[in-house]
């Protein structure tokens, strides 16, 4: 259900998230590029590129797609086989549905590849609720196909250095939500994610929720975003389901979503100041690197 329909339920909380490596086990993107494009080394040599503000999110991941060696249709049958979704995503869905809590996936990925895998490994009945935001695919003359190679390519979803932004989606939400008159119809806005593309949203919410062990908390804990560290889908569940019966506050659970990160990481150095590339929505102020 596309916005602003979404709030006509008044939902307590409106789950936004990743897809690639948040929901999946592994990056579907990257699984191609390493088996069946320009491989491993070159993709993280590209990865430092974008991460150092050399090159953009949306230059460095079409290098990768212009590598891949094989036809959409291909692509989709060889990650139905070798992509998992985390194993408790499918309980976090059925709660979900049962509380009116609308789940929109933000993806920097491709929509027909990610509404293929939902519905071979959701089933279509639980994945049909989830709405999708990501870039889509074009044909491509002569072949004009994605059953062939050179027939296809993605079509971005919008003109940012990220090629979705994904910030676009998530602030006509925030802003229809500051309007409403009565604070207790405003639903609080949550987002899960592990990586780079990540960051064109996590200024958005109420509180984002970011993978453990992956670079997002570093970028939030220098920038001052309200974050809480994640292991999977279940640890969001319970989380997620304190903040919907109102047992915790987003800002309760930030706090200890901080302490449990620099207790289970006082070792590990932050990195040193750099700038990121972005073009849109966020300012150009010095930003952290973030290593990969
Ligand atoms: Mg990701």
């Amino acid at each position: 259900m596309p916005f602003p329909a979404t709030l006509d339920k008044k939902p307590k909380v409106i789950f936004f998230t990743d897809f690639d490596g948040t929901i999946t086990l592994k990056d579907t993107n990257d699984y191609i590029t390493d088996n069946h494009g320009f491989g491993v080394e070159q993709r993280r040599a590209g990865n430092k590129l974008i991460l150092d503000g050399t090159d953009s999110f949306r230059d460095g991941f079409q290098k990768m797609i212009n590598s891949w060696q094989v036809s959409l249709t291909e692509m989709i049958s060889i990650l139905e086989q070798n992509i998992k979704l985390d194993p408790h995503f499918r309980n976090f869905v059925l709660w979900a549905k049962e509380h009116d809590v609308p789940i929109v996936v933000l993806s920097s990925g491709m929509v027909p590849v990610i509404s293929a895998l939902l519905k071979k490994l959701l089933g279509e009945d639980l994945m049909k609720d989830i709405e999708i935001i990501a870039n889509e695919t074009q044909l491509v003359a002569p072949d004009n196909s994605l059953d062939k190679k050179g027939g296809w390519n993605i079509k971005f979803h919008d003109e940012s250095a990220f090629g979705h932004d994904k910030s676009l989606t998530i602030r006509p939400y925030a802003n229809a939500i500051a309007e409403m008159p009565n604070e207790n119809d405003r639903p609080t806005l949550l987002y899960a994610g592990d990586g780079v593309s990540d960051l064109s949203a996590a200024r958005e919410t109420d509180l984002l929720f970011a993978k453990a062990g992956h670079d997002l908390i570093v970028y939030c804990e220098r920038e001052g975003i309200p974050f809480t560290t994640f292991e999977d889908w279940d640890s969001i569940l319970e989380e997620t389901k304190k903040i919907w019966s109102g047992e915790k506050t987003v800002r309760k659970l930030a706090e200890e979503g901080l302490k449990r990160h620099r207790t289970n990481s006082s070792s590990r150095p932050l990195p040193t100041s750099g700038t990121f590339n972005r073009k849109t929505s966020l300012s150009q102020e010095q930003r952290p690197v973030i290593q990969e």
